[in-house]
């Protein structure tokens, strides 16, 4: 998974060093994060090879170097290259792709919180930790998560797959969906089933977590058994496509990015 980046080291402790030339700069627009090409891949830009000048804010540390949010020149430079979300999925190293998406994470979180949604106010950065803090106030925000789950559905030998509507993903994907206020995990999975493709499950285990930036979210994976009737009533709005396909009609994934990915392999190699 996008996270699984050992023997590499992320380190997310709160500093306020400033930016060397040697630092990694992370450079957003629209979405957009720079890159520079190396071999058949990317790396993360030091400032000093795409000819910029260190300065901004640091936002964690991968492998001992610091990482800074920094102003993203209109054109990339020599061999570099602005790639969209979805290109990153793609990137391998595997700790490019997450680094570069944590980063890209943060810059959205600190543009949209420029102001305070008590009063108003500008915000200002916390000296202290990874926050922002009004002025006016004191209404302190921290990075904004989203609890979330992935759910396999098993019946037996087959596995629920689906196809998401009016998203850029593709591919086969599981039932997912965010858990709302006074909820519990295990609700947000029952609901989240019966929303999405109108069935009843029991049996509910949790898998693992992972944090996945594209979306905010904390992912909480799930794997649970049919309870009763497997008719599947689509909700059109969410999904183009839900339907059962056998173990060994699976296709394989090998190494990739998602929770998503690892849950359906599992159950495809017999391990669920
Ligand atoms: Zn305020």
């Amino acid at each position: 998974m996008i996270q699984d980046i050992s023997p590499h080291r992320f380190d997310r402790t709160f500093s306020r060093e400033e930016a060397a030339a040697a630092d990694i700069a992370l450079c957003c627009r629209d979405d957009r994060i720079l890159l520079r090409r190396e071999g058949e891949g990317f790396a993360l830009p030091r400032f000093a090879d795409a000819g910029l000048t260190p300065a901004g804010r640091h936002v964690f540390s991968l492998d001992g170097v610091g990482c800074y949010l920094a102003a993203a020149p209109a054109e990339a430079p020599a061999d570099c290259a602005y790639l969209t979300l979805q290109q990153v999925r793609q990137v391998r190293p595997m700790e490019v792709a997450f680094a570069a998406v944590v980063g890209v994470q943060l810059w959205r979180w600190y543009r949209d919180r420029a102001y305070c949604g008590r009063c108003g106010s500008p915000m200002e950065h916390s000296r202290t930790e990874r926050a922002m803090v009004c002025p006016r106030c004191g209404l302190t925000e921290y990075p904004k998560l989203c609890p979330a789950v992935i759910v396999a559905v098993t019946d037996g030998d087959r596995l629920l797959l689906t196809r998401y509507a009016g998203r850029p993903y593709r591919g086969d994907a599981l039932i997912a969906g965010f858990v709302e206020i006074g909820e519990t995990v295990e609700d947000t999975v029952r609901r989240e089933v019966m929303e999405e493709v109108g069935l009843r499950v029991k049996n509910l285990r949790y898998y693992k977590s992972q944090p996945w930036a594209f979306t905010d979210s904390l992912l909480m994976g799930y794997y649970c058994e049919l309870d009763g009737d497997s008719a599947i009533t689509l909700d059109t709005s969410e999904l183009r496509e839900g339907f059962w396909q056998k173990r060994e009609e699976i296709t394989p994934r090998g190494q990739d990015v998602s929770l998503t990915s690892e849950m359906v392999e599992r159950f495809r190699l017999g391990k669920e």
